[in-house]
């Protein structure tokens, strides 16, 4: 049998201080919720590595990649990423995190047609700064690496994380070998939105009906591009209860969005890579309920 490959380590969670305003645990809880629903066994659970300089050079300016790992960032510069107060361990977790989505690459390159990585979709990260939660950009390295193949000509980054991917589109802005998409909140951070290839901005409240219309024109219109891998943020915090998110999608609506994405990459006939992004729901069962939706159906998908 063959099975979807998630990346989980536990400093996904524990890297991060427990006072941080941020939903520390839901990685933990994600993690055992899926190892509950595993029952199947068709989900396969593996620790990342850690992802290296070399790599994170690919996009990143080597002073902020090394002020970073020296602790040496400014006090200006961590409150723009927030997760304080931080602690030591926020540079492993870090560079698991990033190792996580390139070794979900890996699986990709070696045939799978999805894998996972349950964190990241760091897409507020520029090259030499970190915003809002996000250090190093996962997704523009993991398509640096993938673009040194000699197979891989172009990726297609899909964000429908509630926040505009302005880190991803900024990093590729005028770079043909990657197509950026945002389905955003027009209201939600970031206030001063960059500008990606294809960007769509919800109006605050938009309801399940209105943003899967949305999604459907802009799938529709994706399959005359092409591109080798396709890249899915597939961050929750649209939910009606998400702290952060202004649209009002419902726990359905999101399951829908993620079977029209996964019905939509079996038609391309693609490879899939998907990173968590953002969902900070009150309760957080919420946010942990639609990840774990988000990744069984992903492994539904593997045959
Ligand atoms: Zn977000």
């Amino acid at each position: 049998m063959t099975t979807f490959s998630l990346y989980y380590h536990p400093l996904y969670s524990d890297g991060l201080d427990r006072t941080a305003r941020f939903p520390v645990d839901r990685y933990r809880l994600l993690a055992e919720k899926i190892s509950l629903l595993n029952s199947e066994n068709n989900i396969r659970i593996t620790e990342p590595r850690l992802a290296t300089r070399d790599e994170l050079l690919l996009v990143h300016e080597e002073s902020f990649i090394d002020r970073f790992i020296e602790g040496n960032l400014s006090e200006k510069e961590v409150r723009r990423i927030g997760l304080k107060p931080w602690k030591p361990e926020i540079v492993a977790r870090t560079l698991r995190l990033v190792g996580g989505a390139l070794d979900g690459l890996d699986e990709l390159l070696n045939g799978a047609v999805l894998a996972g990585n349950m964190a990241g979709g760091t897409h507020h990260a520029f090259k030499s700064e970190g915003a809002g939660y996000c250090i190093f950009n996962d997704l523009a390295v993991a398509a640096e690496v993938a673009l040194q193949k000699e197979n891989i000509d172009r990726i297609l980054i899909l964000d429908l994380d509630v926040h505009q991917g302005d880190g991803t589109a900024e990093i590729f802005d005028g770079d043909d070998r990657v197509i950026t998409v945002s389905l955003h909140g027009q209201n939600n951070f970031p206030f001063r939105k960059k500008t990606s290839d294809l960007d769509h901005g919800f109006k605050d409240g938009t309801e399940d009906e209105e943003y899967l219309s949305v999604l459907d024109s802009v799938l529709e219109q994706l399959e005359g591009e092409h591109f080798d891998l396709i890249f899915f943020q597939a961050g929750v915090d649209g939910l009606a209860s998400d702290a952060l998110g202004l649209l009002n999608l419902s726990r359905a609506g999101m399951s829908k969005r993620n079977q029209r994405v996964f019905d939509w990459r079996r038609k391309m006939g693609k490879g899939m890579l998907i990173f968590m992004g953002g969902g900070y729901a009150k309760p957080i069962e919420d946010t942990v309920n639609a990840f774990a939706d988000l990744y069984m159906m992903a492994a539904q998908e593997i045959e």
